[in-house]
């Protein structure tokens, strides 16, 4: 993903509308880019303090995109173990598969 991309796809990500891969791609290059994560600090204090100020409440706004950021972290981890999981699946109904072939195949 180029800074372009990561961009566009800055208030996909502060609205939680990334997922899987795009998610992924988007978290590892924000962490790879000093000025795309410039970019989405600038956008998340515009979009949440404007709606905290009219709310009136107290914050710690850099804070929250860290967690946001984990949170994103958390999500492409549990991503990732589900992949993981479905492959072994994968190769455990094959291994089945095979291991019942070569049964009949005795027989
Ligand atoms: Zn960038």
């Amino acid at each position: 993903m180029d800074c372009k991309d990561a961009e566009k796809k800055i208030p996909y990500f502060l609205r939680d509308e990334l997922d899987g891969n795009r998610l992924e791609e988007f978290v590892e290059h924000i962490e790879n880019c000093s000025e795309c994560r410039e970019e989405l600090s600038i956008q998340f204090l515009v979009s949440e303090g404007l709606e905290r100020l009219e709310g009136g409440s107290n914050f710690n706004l850099q804070r929250e995109l860290l967690t946001k950021m984990e949170s994103a972290q958390r999500r492409i981890n549990i991503h990732r173990t589900l992949w993981y999981v479905l492959i072994c699946l994968e190769a455990a109904v094959v291994s089945a598969i095979i291991i019942s072939l070569c049964i009949l195949l005795r027989m």
